[in-house]
């Protein structure tokens, strides 16, 4: 076991495995936590009431979470000098399966955003993002009760792999010549060069999961998202990687829309829309959908897009998932305004929470959370950011809503 500087490994707690593409849990797992920057202290402490009390009243004591506090962001700055010491990222490695509330990007030149140094070392290839509505909250459609959507974004490759050329810099100069004397391709003088790699490993893997999961769930269909009318070979390229993978590991359990067996058939239908066209789609005919596996870029602008038609990012949760490692995180920053005000949502982490205890396969506890959370909600005791939305509500602090919603929990 890793020796641990600014952490203490809990006394009495198991390391959660992973074997056979599965996490091993024990009853009583170690769980790092990054408390995360402003409003992350606030969140944290009324979120782990509530995760405890689901546990406890779900398991009577069998099950219970042995919580590591493990720094990041500017605790961690504060304590060690580092934004993201290399043991925190350690710490992940070893437990599995981690939760973080959100993290302050540290402005200035050479700092990499900490949410995606945590991704990208941990290889948390899946960005998974739940979209359901609960009642009562104030939404701008007029049937937000028919979005029920999770869309599974990938999460390394694409436009955000970091190969970008300034302008005017002698790298963009160099392609630009290279792409004329190599390919005969025009680039306009002067111009900013990225680089957008997607490789059929990262998108086969990620459409994988997905199915998997629609499986699992008993989803109707997987959409494939995609721009491939436009950029053939990567977009268009994610599409038929998508279609081809799904033919070689899923025969027999999905259908593709088009086959003429779709109809009537029970197995996971199998779609894909030219993103622009699913951005209409959510809007207009959002009961046709299910589950969502895209490209980077479009699942950053789907997901958050998603989340405003059912009332937006403070009741949004996320869970960054690899075949070793899982990080459930808050989807929003981290309001500095707020801090210490005990006043802001902490449906975000404790909604994350739910993911990572359905990764755990500890359902029970899950739907312990959701229950206190939807009773809540219908119960109109809610956040100045709910409050806001929905006449006839009680205003409550943050740590006031977490009572509510371990009081909502029955079983
Ligand atoms: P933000 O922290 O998400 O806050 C913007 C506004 O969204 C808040 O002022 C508030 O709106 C509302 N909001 C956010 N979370 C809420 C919650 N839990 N409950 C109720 N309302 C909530 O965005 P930002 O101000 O652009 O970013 C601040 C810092 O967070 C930056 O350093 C940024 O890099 C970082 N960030 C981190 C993550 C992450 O760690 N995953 C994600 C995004 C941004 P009202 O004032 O209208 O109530």
């Amino acid at each position: 076991m890793t020796t641990y500087k600014h952490s203490t490994v809990p006394v009495g707690g198991e390391r959660i495995e992973v074997s056979g593409g599965s996490f091993q849990v024990p009853d009583k797992p170690i769980i790092p936590f990054i408390e995360g920057d402003g409003t992350g202290a606030d969140i944290w402490r009324a979120s782990v009431r509530v995760f405890d009390a689901a546990v406890e009243r779900a398991y009577a004591g069998k099950k219970k979470v042995h919580w590591m506090e493990v720094l990041a962001g500017q605790k961690a700055f504060d304590a060690t000098g580092e934004w993201m010491p290399a043991e925190s990222l350690e710490a992940v490695r070893e437990f599995k399966i981690a939760i973080k509330g959100p993290l302050t990007t540290p402005v200035g030149g050479g700092i990499r955003s900490l949410n995606v140094a945590l991704r990208q070392e941990l290889d948390l290839y899946a960005c998974i993002r739940p979209v359901r509505y609960f009642e009562g909250v104030g939404s701008p459609m007029k049937d937000p009760g028919k979005v029920n959507i999770v869309i599974f974004r990938e999460n390394i490759e694409d436009v955000y792999s970091g190969i970008e050329f300034k302008s005017g810099s002698p790298e963009a100069e160099k392609l630009r010549q290279y792409l004329k004397s190599e390919f005969n391709k025009n680039v306009r003088e002067g111009s900013a060069i990225g680089i957008k790699p997607m490789s059929p490993f990262g998108s086969k893997r990620l459409v994988e999961m997905a199915i998997k999961y629609a499986i699992k769930k008993g989803k109707k269909s997987v959409t494939l998202m995609h721009k491939g009318n436009i950029m053939k070979f990567t977009e268009g390229g994610f599409k038929d990687w998508g279609y081809e993978l799904a033919a070689e590991k899923f025969a027999g359990q999905v259908v593709r829309e088009d086959d003429a067996s779709a109809a009537g058939s029970n197995a996971v239908i199998i779609k894909d829309r030219i993103a622009d066209s699913m951005f209409q789609q959510l809007l207009l005919r959002p009961s046709e959908y299910d589950v969502i596996a895209t490209p980077n870029l479009n699942g950053d602008y789907v997901s958050d897009a998603a989340a405003a038609q059912v009332g937006g990012l403070g009741i949004a949760p996320g869970g960054n998932v690899g075949d070793e490692a899982a990080v459930f995180e808050a989807t929003h920053g981290t309001a500095p305004k707020y801090a210490n005000l005990d006043k802001i949502n902490p449906g975000s982490v404790i909604l994350s929470g739910v993911m990572m205890f359905e990764q755990m396969g500890w359902q029970e506890a899950a739907d312990m959370v959701m229950r206190g959370m939807e009773s809540a909600i219908t119960a109109k005791t809610v956040t100045y950011d709910l409050a806001r939305q929905m006449p006839g509500s009680t205003e409550v602090s943050t740590s006031k809503f977490g009572d509510c919603v371990i009081a909502g929990m029955q079983g």
